[in-house]
């Protein structure tokens, strides 16, 4: 067991134009669950293979358990990484490819056995020992690539998107696994993922980066409630919170155009200027008779069984921006239905219309 540090660690490639990696500073505690969040491209993985070993970093530190890992190499960090690919040996069995690692550092032929039996029989693996991978499931792969893991041992797990080659129903089976077996272990796991469900399902807290730069690192609840910025307002949710510009004057924003709609917000910050986005999530809104509320027309309802979600359209400046709400099924208004649209004013989140940043 073991915790991990990043201190102010950037890293770039040599033909990369700006830094995958930004001044990275981030703990995580001893048998923590951390997930790294974050849209394609904004540096999850090149997080992940800096603490491994496999990228340099140009400055700054990662330590475990306080040891600046600077110069050990990555087969002696004694962290085990999973890949999106599972990349296990397609000519050996599932036994032999839980256990090769141990085989290799010379553990006794009744130790690796011993181990491999114990680890397969945690992920229903014990029926399928002498198989080899290519007469796996997905998901079988998926378990087997994970035991490959567990069976070292590691002072940390490093899992790099493990789901995302099973289908839905599969995904949530195998999350659930993977977070039962993080959670019994106790070992301090580092997991990357671009869906954000999957991250608010599994972490103890999320790290939510953009661009190279972590942006907040939470709870799955806390994000959801107190996003700091614009970035992780619009990323966390789904359907993400609908924003909408507005302007700040004493105490509330004038959002919306054709009946134009003041909403209290208490500001905490200065702000850069007077605009502002307001914030609510889809759920945090009612309807009303239109005259009430921001003046929207209903432009498509998606029925989801028991729940809808009413897109409504408003006018901002010369465009037009959706917002949605949710509502019961039998309640949803018609497609084409003039609507007002009333955010529930202690759920509104307030951004600097400049910086992002939350101000309220
Ligand atoms: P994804 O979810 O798509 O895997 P990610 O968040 O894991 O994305 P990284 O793979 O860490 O992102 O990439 C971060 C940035 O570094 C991206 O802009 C990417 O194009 C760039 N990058 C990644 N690998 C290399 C490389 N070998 N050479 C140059 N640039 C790279």
């Amino acid at each position: 067991m073991a915790t991990v540090e990043f201190l102010q660690a950037s890293c770039t490639y040599p033909e990369g134009r700006r830094k995958a990696v930004d001044n990275l500073t981030l703990s995580v505690a001893d048998g923590e669950f951390l997930v790294l969040l974050g849209p394609s491209g904004c540096g999850k993985t090149t997080a992940l293979r800096m603490l491994a070993g496999l990228e340099d970093i140009q400055t700054g530190q990662v330590l475990v358990d306080g040891q600046d890992l600077e110069g050990t190499p990555p087969g002696e960090r004694d962290l085990a990484m999973v890949f999106q690919s599972y990349a296990l040996f397609p000519h050996m069995s599932v036994a032999r490819n839980l256990g090769f690692r141990m085989e290799l550092a010379g553990a006794p032929a009744s130790a690796v056995s011993r181990r491999v039996r114990r680890v397969a029989s945690e992920l229903n693996l014990s029926d399928r020992l002498d198989r080899l991978p290519k007469t796996l499931s997905g998901g079988e792969q998926q378990r087997v690539a994970i035991g490959r893991a567990m069976v070292r041992e590691p002072r940390v797990f490093l899992m790099d998107e493990p789901l995302g080659a099973l289908d839905a129903k599969l995904r949530t089976t195998a999350r659930a696994k993977i977070a039962e077996m993080q959670r019994k272990s106790g070992i301090t796991t580092l997991y990357v993922t671009h869906d954000q469900v999957e991250a608010m399902a599994m972490g103890d807290r999320i790290a939510i980066m953009n661009r190279g730069v972590l942006q907040q690192v939470d709870t799955p609840r806390r994000l959801y409630d107190h996003p700091v910025n614009e970035f992780v307002a619009g990323f966390v949710g789904s359907p993400a919170m609908n924003l909408v510009p507005g302007m700040y004057k004493h105490g509330w924003a004038l959002i919306g155009e054709a009946g134009v709609y003041e909403v209290p917000v208490e500001v905490a910050y200065p702000l850069t200027s007077p605009s502002v986005l307001v914030g609510f999530r889809p759920e945090h809104a009612t309807f009303a008779a239109p005259g009430n509320g921001l003046y929207t027309t209903v432009s498509l309802v998606e029925r989801l069984g028991h729940t809808a979600y009413a897109h409504c359209e408003i006018s901002v400046g010369r465009g037009r921006r959706t917002v949605i709400v949710r509502c019961e099924e039998n309640a949803a208004p018609r497609v084409g239905a003039q609507v007002g649209v009333v955010p529930d004013p202690r759920e509104i989140h307030v951004f600097d219309g400049e910086t992002g940043l939350r101000v309220g």
